[in-house]
C-alpha cells in the first residue's frame, strides 16, 4: 500500500503501474480522499500488461481493465506521451522506449536533445498528454490532461523524472524539473488528467470524491 487514508476508508483503489515516480504524483492528489491506494507491487501475480492500444486512452483502458479483472478492485490506469511538433508528434505513445527497449530516462532525454539540435526555439513546441482510465464493476471512465510547452536545448533542474528536465513550461518560466511536486501537479498533464477524473468521479461517487470544501 502506498498510502493509508487519514479518513475512514471508503474505497480501495489500485494504480495500474509499477512506475514509482508516477505513483508519487498521483498519491499526492488522491491522498486527499478516503481511499487506500495500492500499486501493482501488492499484486505480483499480475504479470506484464501488454499495452498494444493505438492511443493513450486505449492503453490506459487496457491497463485498468486488466488490473480490475484480476483484483476485482476499482483500478486506475494511466498512459502518458510527449508529442514534439518538430518531430511529427514523436515520441508519442513510444515515449517510454524512445531510445530503445531497456533505455533509461536520461537515454531518452539525450536522444531527444540530439534529434532537436537544429530546431530553432520558436519551433520547439511540444505537448505532454496523459490519459487516465477508471474501471470498476459498473463503470468505465476516461479523462485527459494536456500541457503545452517547449523542449529545452539542455536539461535544467533536479526534480521530477523522465523528460521533466527538458520540458519547459512558458507560463511558469521553468522546466518541470525546476518545480517541486506540488507545483508540477498544479500545472502538469498528469495533474490535469487526475483532476478531470476526480470531477467525473465526484458526480458518480460523491461520498468518496467529495468537494474539498466539504471536509474543511
Ligand atoms: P507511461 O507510458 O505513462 O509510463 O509514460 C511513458 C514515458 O513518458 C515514461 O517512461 C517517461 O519517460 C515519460 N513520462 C511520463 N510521465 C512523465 C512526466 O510527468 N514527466 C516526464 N516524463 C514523463
Amino acid at each position: 500500500m502506498i498510502k493509508n487514508s487519514n479518513f475512514p476508508i471508503e474505497m480501495e483503489l489500485v494504480l495500474a503501474t509499477h512506475n514509482k515516480d508516477k505513483c508519487a504524483e498521483m498519491a499526492a492528489i488522491l491522498g486527499e480522499y478516503p481511499i487506500d491506494l495500492f500499486t501493482l507491487e501488492r499484486f505480483p501475480e499480475i504479470g506484464e500488461i501488454i499495452e498494444d492500444g493505438n492511443s493513450l486512452q486505449e492503453n490506459a483502458l487496457i491497463k485498468a481493465r486488466a488490473v480490475f479483472k484480476q483484483t476485482h478492485l476499482p483500478s486506475w490506469g494511466d498512459d502518458t506521451g510527449l508529442e514534439v511538433d518538430a518531430l511529427g508528434g514523436e515520441p508519442g505513445i513510444y515515449s517510454a522506449r524512445y531510445a530503445g527497449e531497456s533505455c533509461s530516462y536520461s537515454d531518452n532525454v539525450n536522444k531527444l536533445i540530439k534529434n532537436m539540435q537544429l530546431i530553432p526555439e520558436k519551433q520547439r513546441t511540444a505537448q505532454f498528454k496523459t490519459a487516465i482510465a477508471y474501471v470498476s464493476e459498473n463503470m468505465e471512465l476516461v479523462s485527459e490532461g494536456v500541457v503545452e510547452g517547449l523542449i529545452a536545448t539542455m536539461p535544467k533542474g533536479v526534480g521530477g523524472f523522465g523528460y521533466d528536465p527538458v520540458f519547459y513550461v512558458p507560463e511558469k518560466g521553468k522546466t518541470y524539473s525546476e518545480m517541486n511536486m506540488k507545483e508540477k501537479n498544479q500545472v502538469s498533464h498528469r495533474g490535469k488528467a487526475i483532476n478531470n477524473m476526480i470531477i467525473l468521479l465526484q458526480a458518480r461517487l460523491p461520498h468518496i470524491f467529495h468537494q474539498m470544501e466539504d471536509i474543511a
